[in-house]
């Protein structure tokens, strides 16, 4: 698949051609289609996940992003698809499942919260992410606490959603994960309301802020350190 435009050429000005490849015109909504269809394909075998829901270039590049930047901190991202499904022997459904969703769908999927913008459904395996995840307006809404100092001003919404999410099905693939991180930190509420929010967001803070360690959340990061090893 040939991504680069200037190689097609348009001589009716409704179809896009590709002689080099000796392909058939198409017409453009054809061939975005095609590309798109490419692009997801990549980044599914890229990780091996499984892309479904109406992901457009941008998302699948954030997505492609945001994968990218958890792959890094654990080895590799079947890494953390082991750390999900490694001890569900019995689990026929080993695919983890990244699903776009349009905002009032995923608020029903992610069961009807007015804030529920992402969700990680365990039945399924499924990483639900709302459109609205990916707006300039939720980009600036979640840029990362103050408590990072260095990273605070950058914007890195989507990649913390995605990676919050990812840490809530690590969470659940991992027994007594949440009772080992209440034991092996000082304040396991640090990051959230509850212990396994913290968790999902101390997860998704090491990842987007390359692994860097808190002054004051050593030992939340420490574990998440310890758990990527
Ligand atoms: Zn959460």
């Amino acid at each position: 698949m040939n991504n680069n435009p200037l190689n097609y050429t348009d001589p009716s000005g409704h179809k896009l051609c590709n002689y080099e490849k000796g392909q058939s015109c198409v017409t453009e909504n054809t061939f975005q289609k095609t590309e798109l269809n490419h692009k997801k394909h990549t980044v599914e075998s890229k990780y091996s996940i499984n892309i479904s829901g109406s992901w457009d270039q941008d998302e699948l590049d954030q997505l492609d992003n945001a994968l990218l930047k958890a792959g890094d901190s654990a080895g590799g991202f079947n890494n953390i698809i082991n750390l999900i499904f490694g001890g569900n022997n019995d689990d026929d459904n080993q695919e983890l499942t990244f699903i776009n969703a349009l905002g009032p769908q995923a608020r029903n999927m992610c069961g009807g919260g007015k804030s529920a913008n992402a969700c990680w459904l365990e039945k399924s395996n499924s990483i639900v992410i709302g459109d609205e995840v990916f707006t300039p307006a939720y980009q600036n809404k979640m840029r990362r606490p103050k408590e990072i100092g260095l990273y605070a001003n950058l914007p890195l919404g989507i990649q913390t959603t995605i990676n919050h999410e990812i840490g809530h099905a690590v969470e659940s693939g991992i027994p007594f994960l949440l009772i080992s991180y209440n034991l092996s930190v000082d304040n396991n509420k640090a990051f959230g309301g509850s212990s396994r929010e913290s968790f999902a967001n101390a997860f998704a803070f090491y990842i987007v802020s390359d692994n860097a360690s808190y002054p004051g959340y050593q030992d939340q990061f420490n574990f998440i350190s310890k758990l990527l090893k």
